[in-house]
């Protein structure tokens, strides 16, 4: 395997068709299958090995753009990777997959939590928490989903621990790293048997297109996921795909410019917070000391944080006095966001707002929040 971010432009060139550098936006549904009568084979009887996810026959399948992503994300992760249409697609197919009878989910996005829920109130599914308790009641076959960095603090939890926890009863590890996505965690290396990733965040990165992924380690789980996918619909669009593989080429250079300007902001807040009379705690992942973390994030932290502020109604306001913030849901963007979380998340801190960092110029963000901080 080449490095990772040649990887991120070239990840996919053996799946080119043509010799365009960008790969063209293939907007048909449907393909035909070969004019050699003899090359035509039934999709039953294939094995794994010869299953044709690079020949497109109909888009809610696969078609070349998808081809190209998955093929670039799976390079990345060193696993495969099955592209959905949107981050809770990939979350909703996984489950639909795995099929659990019991579910531990702690704290997570709100979106995947109300997953679970339908589980829940229509299959009879038993949801637990991540308490040492709960994972004592899990069986063969039950799921374990750990969100890390977690939304919307952007703190770690630590992988190895509920991989070692959820196997020692036979059950699976599912690690939705969307906050943390390559370069700066794998999941895989402490023990996750699925990452889910919405692509929607940093993936995308231009807060232009909605996707998510499943990557898995077996070749055998691809196969099954795409049969699943075909029937669910929720495959990535053809218009989404073409625009994440080309925001994918700039994700290692996004990513690491956001964490690193995500810590020294967070860094300028802990150490100046007399000055800043309104606000009250800061939450990173590198404020958190655990050993473990170094290991687990070696390149650097989540460019999600959050603060809390003297109170309900400062949060309110606060988006309203910045300058370069957008106040807006979703993160992983070129642009800096910051949310009042309660209007769209109703489990949180009234007083919380999220900020995802972006890639403007770190100074002109710090002076910005500080201005609206005091
Ligand atoms: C946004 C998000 C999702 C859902 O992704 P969509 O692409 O919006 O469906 C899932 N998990 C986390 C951690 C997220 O931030």
């Amino acid at each position: 395997m080449a490095g990772f971010s040649t990887e991120l432009i070239h990840g996919a060139d053996s799946k080119s068709r043509v010799p365009d550098v960008t790969p063209p936006i293939n907007v048909s549904t449907t393909y035909s299958y070969d004019k050699d009568p003899t090359k035509l084979v039934k999709f039953a009887e294939l094995k794994v090995e010869d299953y044709p996810f690079d020949t497109p026959y109909y888009s809610r399948f696969s078609h070349p753009n998808s081809i190209n992503v998955e093929e670039t994300v799976s390079k990345i992760t060193g696993g495969h990777a099955v592209a959905y249409s949107s981050g809770l697609g990939a979350f909703f197919a996984i489950i639909t997959y795995l099929n659990p009878k019991k579910i531990s989910f702690g704290k997570g996005y709100h979106g995947c939590l109300g997953i679970v829920d339908l589980f829940v109130s229509k299959h009879g599914v038993e949801r637990l928490s991540l308490e040492d308790a709960d994972l004592e009641k899990l069986g063969p076959g039950d799921v374990v989903h750990l969100e890390t960095p977690v939304n919307p603090e952007g703190l770690n939890s630590n992988i190895k621990y509920y991989a070692e926890k959820a196997h020692a009863k036979g059950a699976l590890l599912i690690v939705d790293a969307t906050f943390a996505p390559p370069p700066l965690q794998d999941p895989f290396k402490f023990g996750a048997d699925y990452i889910i990733h919405s692509a929607t965040k940093y993936f995308g990165g231009h807060s232009d297109l909605l996707a998510g992924f499943i990557i898995t380690k077996h070749a055998k789980d691809k196969v099954n996921l795409f049969t699943e996918r075909l029937l669910l619909g929720t495959n990535i669009a053809n218009l989404e795909s073409a625009l994440l593989l080309r925001s994918l080429k700039t994700l290692d250079l996004r990513v690491r410019a956001q964490s690193k300007a995500a810590t020294e902001i967070v860094k300028y807040l802990v150490e100046n917070k007399e000055k800043l009379p309104k606000l009250k705690q800061v939450f990173h992942g590198s404020l958190q000391t655990d050993a473990y973390i170094k290991e687990q994030m070696p390149i650097g932290h989540s460019p999600v944080f959050s603060i809390t502020v003297t109170d309900e109604e400062t949060a309110r306001h606060l988006p309203s006095k910045l300058k370069y913030f957008h106040h807006a849901t979703s993160l992983g963007g070129v642009e800096s966001l910051i949310e009042w979380r309660a209007i769209s998340d109703s489990h949180v801190d009234p007083a919380l707002l999220r900020v995802s960092i972006g890639i403007e110029n770190v100074e002109d963000l710090i002076e910005d929040l500080a201005n609206a901080l005091s």
